[in-house]
This record gives C-alpha cells, sequence and structure tokens, in this order.
C-alpha cells in the first residue's frame, strides 16, 4: 500500500511545529542541565526566586507572552532565549521533515528515518545551545548522535539495502574507521596546540560525523565547517567585535556541516567535484 507523504498537508505541519516547540523547551532544560552536571530530576523552577514552575507557567511561547517574560511569582525577568529557542526548534522540525522527504536518498515513505532525521536536529540543537552558552558538548548528546548515527546505518544497510548479517558488521566497522580518519586532522590541533586551539569536545564530535557521514561526506562537513566558521570569524575581526585572541567557538560550524551534509551530500559532493574537477 502507498502510504501518502505527509507534507504538504498543512495541518501536519502545523502538528509538528507544536511537537517542536514543546520539545524544544525540553531541549532547553537540556542543554543547561548537562552542561551544569545536574539531572534530569526535579521539577522547573524560577532561576531568581526558586519557586516551583507550574504547568501554565511553562508552555512554549504563550507562556513567555502571557507573562510578559517575567517570573509570575517574583517578576524577575526570563531569558528571551528561551521562547526563541523553542521558536528555532519548531521551525526547525518542519525544515528537517521536508528536507529528509524530499532527500534524494532516501525513500519517501521511510518514517523511522526521517524520525532518526528529527532525533539528529534535536540533539545537534542541545549541543549548540550547550556549546554556545557553556562552551561544552556533552558526552551525553555525544552518545546519543553516535546511537542515532548507528540506527541511520543498520537501517539504511539492512531495510534499504537488505544486506546480510556478516556485512552489516563489515560496514559497521568501515564506519568506525571512517570516524577515525575524519577525526584525525582534529586529534592533530588539539595535540599540537595542546587544546588551546580546539577543544576536545569537537575532537570527539569529528569522529561520530565521520561515522555517521561516511569518508568524503565527513570531510566535505569538517571543510563546510572551517570554511563557514572561517568567514564569520574573519568577520568578527574585521568588526572588532573579537579581538584576535577571541576563541571562536569550532562546534557550531562542526554541526552546520554535519547537518548539511546528512540532507544535501549529492548536492555539495556534486558541486564540490565541478570546483575541483574530480
Ligand atoms: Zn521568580
Amino acid at each position: 500500500m502507498f502510504i501518502e507523504p505527509i507534507f504538504p498537508i498543512p495541518y501536519s505541519i502545523f502538528l509538528l511545529f507544536v511537537v517542536g516547540l514543546f520539545f524544544g523547551s525540553f531541549l532547553n532544560v537540556l542543554a543547561d542541565r548537562l552542561s551544569m552536571g545536574k539531572t534530569m530530576g526535579g521539577r522547573s523552577m524560577c532561576d531568581s526566586c526558586m519557586h516551583v514552575l507550574s504547568w501554565n507557567d511553562l508552555i512554549p511561547i504563550v507562556s513567555f507572552l502571557i507573562l510578559r517574560g517575567k517570573c509570575r511569582y517574583c517578576k524577575a525577568p526570563f531569558s528571551i532565549q528561551y521562547p526563541l529557542v523553542e521558536l528555532f526548534t519548531g521551525v526547525i522540525f518542519v525544515i528537517t521533515w521536508y528536507f529528509s522527504l524530499h532527500s534524494i536518498l532516501i525513500p519517501p515513505d521511510s518514517y523511522l528515518l526521517h524520525s532518526i532525521h528529527l532525533g539528529f536536529a534535536a540533539v545537534l540543537i542541545v549541543m549548540l545551545l550547550a556549546d554556545f552558552r557553556y562552551q561544552i558538548i556533552p558526552d551525553e548528546m555525544q552518545i546519543a548522535l553516535l546511537i542515532l548515527g548507528v540506527s541511520k546505518i543498520l537501517y539504511t544497510s539492512i531495510v534499504i539495502g537488505g544486506v546480510g548479517l556478516s556485512v552489516v558488521s563489515q560496514t559497521m566497522g568501515m564506519h568506525a574507521l571512517y570516524g577515525l580518519s575524519v577525526m584525525a586532522p582534529l586529534l592533530l590541533v588539539f595535540l599540537i596546540t595542546k587544546g588551546r586551539g580546539m577543544g576536545f569536545g569537537d575532537v570527539k564530535l569529528a569522529f561520530v560525523m565521520g561515522l555517521i557521514l561516511g569518508l568524503l561526506p565527513g570531510f566535505l562537513a569538517l571543510y563546510i565547517g572551517f570554511v563557514i566558521g572561517g568567514i564569520v570569524g574573519g568577520i568578527l575581526l574585521l568588526t572588532k567585535k573579537g579581538k584576535r585572541k577571541t576563541k571562536i567557538a569550532f562546534g557550531p560550524f562542526l554541526i552546520l556541516g554535519l547537518y548539511t551534509m546528512i540532507f544535501f551530500e549529492n548536492e555539495i559532493v556534486l558541486f564540490v567535484s565541478k570546483i575541483y574537477g574530480f
């Protein structure tokens, strides 16, 4: 039976957007608690008066608007970051679903794969938040990304590729090697600069990127990260917003490179091979 693609039915887009808003609220908390080494148990509370927040203080976007960005109990202002991240997550969920559904490499009715891609988006958003706010990429998120990546490789090779188990273990071994290869240049920078040029979180992320994407796409993701990171760094230097010594977080650009390559591997490999003529 042919399953109708969910897009472009508007109410589904809206539903996914709302799910994204609530996920955004959760990812906000996840990024803070993982970075500060807190557990995920316990209720959300106001950072100023420590009053436990009730359900109607925690509705994405809506609560922020109704309370005009202030705590109901002590009137301390909440950061505008929180509703913005909720909105961002809603939009990214819709965009990710769209990209996944329209990717050349993925059959449109592979809903499990589309869901894995939503998982990628969620994990990458937490990494992005943690790196911006605390200059940390939580290990829990690296592991979550790794598990999602392995699930994708297994699904793609067994369900879509139809290969046997012995071949699958070979494939996994190859992907581990890809991870090590893509990680190698960053590890080198890390060792040469004794950790001043790059955090070890970035090195670990490069391994997961190589494992998920494969060899050439993995290196292209690094390349995209370096180019965009270089451009942004250059602009910051020129506008004197950053001094030469300002450490530019490299993680967000790696994350951007990974996200781009997950959905546009074909297009980018074609584009790059045209430029460099291979
Ligand atoms: Zn308060």
